[in-house]
């Protein structure tokens, strides 16, 4: 039961060495989602899960850090992706559809794959709400250049959030108040609020504590910037220590255990357990 959230890549603009740029993959309700495909994430993203296993592919905007290896993505369908008698063109002999990709409008025309019959466009916007298999997602339209869509995804009695890329005038409240998990983009440190549309880590924190939300995860630190400092300045503003993405970590947010029937579950009882490597902020401090 519940969501497990894997990260493939959590670096800001571009990869650091050996690193991955923005890559997630969510799965839960018996479907999986590949939300956000820098570069480096396609083949990270086989590390976990075979290209026939996705079920969808959601890109949050058209910064080649979030959607590049769409790319590789078609050339893989097209060469019969990662299954022995696959056809070309990622249509299965067995009938299996094309996949869907869940894009902001104009993404696709800028993707030179675009025609692949691999894959399936959707134009998503602010506000659409769209089920894939047993998930559910809603999209928020954030503080950032091009069209950008922080999304909200519920399944299997839990909900977690990803604010994509976004400056301070978008905050996770849009996605709502009872985030079981938020992961948050923080590219930097508060010296370099208003450098970018972006949000420093001080930002990220406070926008889930305005959000009520229930564990704190901040990605897409860029890699000029010190994860230690990242780290102690959200935890600051969280008020506990928060988790930093790290390549491979994956968080299990689990609906609590039943109670006697008819009883409501209690607040605040979600589970939230961390694995991979050192998925905490201290333990990846002074990396890169
Ligand atoms: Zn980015
Ligand atoms: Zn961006």
């Amino acid at each position: 039961m519940g969501l497990t959230l894997t990260v493939l890549g959590c670096d800001g603009g571009y990869p650091a060495p050996g690193g991955a740029a923005s890559g997630y993959l969510v799965r839960g309700a018996g479907t999986t989602l590949w939300l956000d495909a820098g570069p480096g994430t396609l083949a990270n993203l086989q590390r976990h899960v075979s290209l026939d296993e996705l079920d969808a592919v959601v890109l949050s905007h058209e910064h080649p850090d979030h959607r590049s290896d769409v790319e590789g993505l078609a050339v893989a369908l097209s060469l019969g992706g990662s299954r022995p008698g696959t056809a070309p063109c990622g249509v299965a002999v067995d009938g299996r559809p094309s996949l869907p990709v869940y894009a902001p409008a104009g993404l696709a025309g800028q993707v030179y794959h675009d025609g692949s019959p691999g894959l399936t466009w959707h134009e998503v916007a602010e506000g659409d709400r769209i089920r894939v298999g047993g998930l559910d997602l809603v999209f928020s339209r954030t503080d950032h250049g091009p069209p950008t869509l922080a999304v909200r995804v519920d399944g299997d009695g839990a909900c977690l959030g990803y604010s994509a890329d976004s400056g301070p005038a978008w905050s996770l409240e849009a996605l709502g108040t009872d985030l079981d998990l938020a992961l948050c983009e923080a590219t930097y440190c508060a010296r370099d609020e208003g450098r970018s549309q972006h949000m420093s880590a001080r930002q990220a924190a406070t926008s889930a504590v305005e959000a009520g939300v229930r564990h704190l995860v901040v990605t897409h630190r860029w890699p000029t910037v010190s994860a230690e400092e990242v780290f102690e300045e959200a935890s600051e503003a969280w008020g506990r220590p928060v988790d930093q993405a790290r390549m491979g970590a994956t968080w299990e947010v689990g609906a609590p255990a039943p109670g006697p029937v008819g009883s409501p579950p209690p607040p605040g009882s979600m589970i939230v357990r961390a694995t991979g490597d050192d998925p905490t902020g201290r333990a990846i401090g002074g990396r890169l």
